[in-house]
């Protein structure tokens, strides 16, 4: 551990060097266990047998495969800790000058896919409520470690399945995602947007007999590159962008002209900015550019590793714990006892569960957790060992605050 003990902490369990050890080890087999979204049912045993040697006194799978340990009091307060089991893909393996799934270890950082997210944060909060139920802490409610599925392509669904489906009302939230060991308190919204351009199939050998949908599409998305500079901004969590992720023209063959076009549009949503406005942004290019087409919110379709189905429009609103709140102001507290030194407070340039716990069910949500977002879905992505070790103390330290302070 990098910081003694100070005066505040005694009394406190502290993570010892045999116990950051078996943290590190467990991690680096999540890590060599790959666990793309909606095939996480290795990695979920594992998590699920981990927290049972960790002395959880209640471990469960729901029905779409999180894995949530439970320690406390139950009736009082409830604190829960998000952490995410599923990974992206690997990407271009020849990118990588590290086998993705070695876990291998080299000048104290572990590298491989799911290191930084969010393996490293989900083995530091089983080994933080191992540390509390080892000790026996007296805890005045109870911290719930929920491991959830399909984070990735879908963020906040297995939140919601387990708030309105499993009926677990957690008092407050804190996501695992990283933030470099200090605070996030929000992030834009983020929705995907399907554009459809139509024309007119012809021979490609008299192509002004015909309409081409390419050429449409290309109209709007010289528009839609323009669009992302002038979008709304806020002082806090920035301006909102547009990009063309994806796109696909159909036509009957090589030699006729494309008759129709997909595109995916990825859209962060900042504050103040709406779903509905985002889709009439893009109707108002096709009238001016006079393309033919359909504007329409992404719809998903996914079937979880225990066959559970969902599905749903893919709109994940913005969120922002206030300056003010007490979550923040004793988060903030509890980690500079804990780690020695004054958290940071900023906001996250991706998505979390959080569009789910604060952006839709109201549950004031905060970020804190062990690794550097850069290396995040990128090649040779790694994480300190000594970042996972102080993250597994101060989640320990926030469970004990947070709660008390709750009660
Ligand atoms: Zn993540």
């Amino acid at each position: 551990m990098a910081n003694a003990p100070s005066l505040e902490n005694r009394g406190r369990p502290r993570l010892d060097q045999a116990t950051a050890q078996a943290c590190s080890d467990f991690l680096r087999r999540l890590v060599q266990t790959p666990s793309l979204s909606g095939q996480e049912a290795s990695v979920a045993r594992m998590v699920a047998s981990e927290m049972r040697n960790n002395s959880f006194p209640s471990v469960h799978a729901d029905r779409i495969g999180n894995i949530i340990g439970r320690y406390g009091r139950p009736g009082g307060p409830i604190l829960l800790l998000n952490a995410h089991m599923d990974t992206v893909d690997i990407g271009d393996p020849d990118a990588w000058t590290r086998d993705p799934f070695s876990g291998e270890v080299s000048q104290g950082r572990l590298y491989g896919r799911g290191s930084v997210d969010m393996k490293g944060a989900l083995a530091a909060m089983i080994y933080s409520v191992g540390l509390l139920a080892r000790h026996g802490v007296d805890l005045p409610g109870e911290v719930v470690v929920a491991a959830v599925v399909q984070q990735e392509p879908t963020e906040g669904m297995a939140m919601r399945v387990l708030v309105e489906e499993e009926a677990l009302r957690p008092d407050w939230v804190i996501l695992g995602e990283p933030t470099n060991m200090q605070i996030a308190r929000g992030q834009r919204g983020r929705m995907e947007i399907r554009v459809s351009t139509f024309g007119r199939s012809s021979h490609s050998s008299v192509p002004e007999q015909g309409e081409n949908a390419l050429y449409g599409a290309a109209r709007l998305i010289f528009g839609i590159e323009l669009l992302n500079a002038g979008l709304m901004k806020d002082a806090v969590l920035g301006a909102g962008s547009i990009a063309v992720t994806e796109l696909t023209s159909v036509a009957g063959s090589r030699n006729a002209i494309p008759d129709r076009c997909e595109m995916v549009v990825d859209r962060r949503l900042t504050l103040g900015e709406t779903a509905a406005r985002a889709l009439s942004e893009i109707e108002a290019l096709l009238q001016r550019e006079g393309v033919r087409g359909r504007v329409e919110t992404g719809y998903y379709r996914s079937v979880s590793y225990t066959g559970y189905k969902t599905e749903g429009p893919e709109v994940y609103p913005v969120w922002i714990l206030p300056e003010t709140h007490p979550l923040l102001i004793q988060t903030s507290a509890s980690l500079e006892r804990s780690l020695g030194r004054k958290p940071m407070v900023g906001t996250w340039a991706f998505s979390t569960d959080g569009v789910y716990t604060m952006g839709e069910a109201g549950i004031p949500t905060i970020g804190f957790g062990p690794g550097d977002a850069r290396h995040a879905h990128t090649a040779d992505e790694n994480i300190s060992l000594a970042d996972v070790h102080q993250a597994a103390q101060a989640y320990a330290d926030l469970a004990i605050d947070l709660l008390n302070y709750l009660a």
